[in-house]
């Protein structure tokens, strides 16, 4: 190899917690930042959605794999971590640690060649996207006040997840989605997530379609994990019963895994996370196939503005993307970059057009918020 060619010398874990004054640890923390530096002095950064502890844990069978090797050939390097863990891999923990690698050698190659992550994948449809304030359902008075302020910070398209919704009663769904319609108004989306993919979920395919219905009486856009993530043939005759969009997707992770779900026609939408699925490589490979099934690709990004970054690297390169999930406010999101992301006047948020994912880091704030060890 030339001399040209950057090698991995180091990869670094950092544990970060959602809330900067609670004493979550590195087993119970879910956003964990990964470092990849290099003999060239390029450092790239990646996010996982999963643990400290595991992270590290997976990193344990991958690091002899890594350090040495060319810092600047992403999706080869994903491909042979995949293939060797087999055995221990093809899913969880190895697959959620090989994503934060992924999106990290990403941004290094984006640092070396001078150009954002979206022109490497293939190239740049878009510019700007539309990112949708992702927020926890509350009683009607509180969501009011959530809504309201979410849309004074310049949101335009909102998603309305968990909480009360689906726990309660028909009637009471209807006036939560009925609140939230009048509160952020006609021009704006909204989207329904009644989270089917938590544990003994209590609804099956009769509740969703019934749910469908009234969503779409109120303007919903999309209606995310009615089902549980597992019911590929309820979410088949959902799609077929729904007015609305069905989405899915947070929970699957490699790549093999959506095949039947875009091949069998179960979603509108479909919702990798690339900070849990195997990162970009997949996340692009993913989104093409959806292309080629007609669904649309959306981000699951509940997790840091570096996971927000590849996000927004990812649907620039794919034709078939709309929207990208934004957790508001979050400090992981607004307080770990030198120069936070910020809405335009029509609620759009600009894909950053630097080197790699574009960002920088602030790390003093990222120390600030990192778990104990
Ligand atoms: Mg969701």
């Amino acid at each position: 190899m030339g001399s040209s060619v950057p090698r991995i010398v180091d990869v670094r874990t950092t544990g970060l917690k959602r809330n900067p004054t609670s004493k979550v640890t590195s087993t119970r923390n879910t956003d964990t930042l990964v470092e990849i530096s290099t003999d060239a002095g390029f450092v790239g950064r990646g996010s996982c959605y999963t643990s400290k502890a595991l992270v590290d844990a997976a990193l344990g069978l991958l690091r002899d794999q890594l350090i040495g090797e060319i810092a600047i050939e992403p999706e080869r390097v994903s491909e042979k971590l995949h293939q060797m863990t087999y055995w221990t891999g093809r899913g969880g923990s190895v697959t959620h640690a090989i994503s934060g690698v992924d999106i990290a050698l990403w941004d290094v190659l984006g640092q070396f060649t001078g150009q954002p992550i979206g022109r490497l994948l293939g190239g740049r449809f878009k510019e700007r996207i539309k990112p949708y304030a992702s927020l926890i359902f509350a009683e009607p008075g509180r969501l009011r006040e959530i809504l309201s302020a979410a849309k004074e910070r310049g949101f335009r398209a909102f998603k309305l997840g968990w909480g009360p919704f689906g726990r309660q009663s028909d009637a009471y769904d209807e006036l939560l989605v009925r609140t939230a319609r009048e509160t952020i108004g006609d021009d704006c989306d909204l989207m329904v997530d009644p989270g089917g993919s938590v544990q003994f979920w209590p609804h099956g395919l009769k509740w969703a379609l019934r749910t469908a219905e009234m969503l779409a009486s109120h303007g919903v856009v999309w209606l995310e994990e009615a089902l549980p993530p597992d019911d590929l043939e309820g979410y088949r005759e959902l799609r077929r019963g729904a007015r609305v969009l069905i989405s899915a997707g947070e929970v699957l992770t490699r790549r093999q895994s959506f095949r039947p779900w875009l091949e069998s026609g179960a979603v509108d939408v479909i919702q990798p996370d690339v900070t849990k699925v195997g990162g970009l490589s997949e996340g692009r490979r993913i989104g093409w196939m959806a292309q080629d099934h007609g669904v649309l690709l959306v981000p699951h990004g509940f997790n840091t503005a570096v996971g927000v970054a590849a996000d927004l690297q990812l649907v620039s390169a794919l034709p078939n993307t709309r929207w990208v999930e934004y957790i508001t406010p979050s400090p992981l999101v607004d307080d770990i970059l030198a120069t936070p992301f910020a809405l335009d006047a029509e609620g759009m948020l600009a894909i950053p057009d630097g080197p790699g994912l574009g960002i920088e880091v602030d790390r003093a704030r990222i120390a600030s918020l990192a778990v104990e060890e």
